[in-house]
């Protein structure tokens, strides 16, 4: 697997001058700790936990910047951590075992920003972490609300916020990154490749088919305006089908 060139080997700090916080749910002491010794290294700060009970006392009191998060873990279900993280906006990338490809697939349809295979590479996953965390952070240029279709639908890319008339709605990290692709181009057609590499930042076939899933999901929270925000191109992908209002 390719990995992403303009990815960060080395924690850079964000705009409030801190360095961002990693926190590393494992249950295997040995891999918790090659995780914390090559992130400490790179100059991220780490929180660490061998249980999915402590990694939601730690998500919802310390707010860490990204989770590595181990989906077998030996208290509660990882996919309950990872549902938990994408709901309140904290990135995810999961550990899982080389066989456990349904894992993998669920775990980017319930809001996973990307795997990580065991037995992995520690440099490649801290490449990994400088990734997804660049993502996240281009994601929030400190723009003004947009809007689009005379208000119909608003999406404020520095709060990560997106509303439907007058109500918010929650996102996943990925139903975010594919709403924020097509309204980057209101009109324009997007491959479903396209949107697998916006919702990634790079290019990784055979996940085509998690991306309809995401956009159901997406449809369903935009409610009855659902199928015109994403409309459907046939045997192309998707677009926008509201302008941008000026
Ligand atoms: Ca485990």
């Amino acid at each position: 697997m390719e990995i992403p060139v303009r990815a960060a080997s080395r924690a850079v700090a964000g705009q409030d001058g801190q360095v961002p916080t990693v926190l590393v749910v494992e249950d295997e002491r040995d891999i918790r700790d090659l995780l914390r010794r090559y992130l400490e290294r790179a100059d991220y700060a780490v929180l660490s936990s061998g249980t999915g009970a402590e990694a939601l006392a730690y998500l919802g009191s310390d707010a860490p910047d990204l989770v590595l998060l181990d989906l077998g873990l030996p208290d509660i279900d990882g996919f309950e951590v990872l549902a938990f993280a994408a709901a309140i906006g904290i990135p995810v990338i999961a550990l899982t075992a080389r066989s456990a490809v349904e894992d993998r697939i669920r775990g980017l349809e319930r809001g996973a920003d990307d795997y990580v295979t065991k037995p992995f590479s520690p440099q490649e996953v801290v490449l990994r972490v400088g990734a997804v965390l660049g993502r996240h952070a281009t994601e929030r240029p400190g723009q003004e609300t947009q809007s689009f279709g005379d208000g119909r639908l608003r999406i404020d890319t520095r709060r990560h916020e997106a509303w439907v008339g007058s109500r918010a709605i929650g996102l996943t990290p990925s139903e975010w990154g594919v709403l924020t692709a097509l309204a980057s181009a209101p009109g324009r057609v997007f491959s479903r490749s396209e949107l697998v590499n916006r919702v990634r930042g790079y290019e990784f076939s055979g996940y085509e088919r998690t991306i309809d899933s995401h956009v159901k999901n997406l449809r369903h929270k935009l409610g009855a305006d659902g199928a015109t925000v994403v409309e459907t191109v046939l045997g192309m992908g998707y677009r926008m089908g509201l302008d941008r209002d000026t």
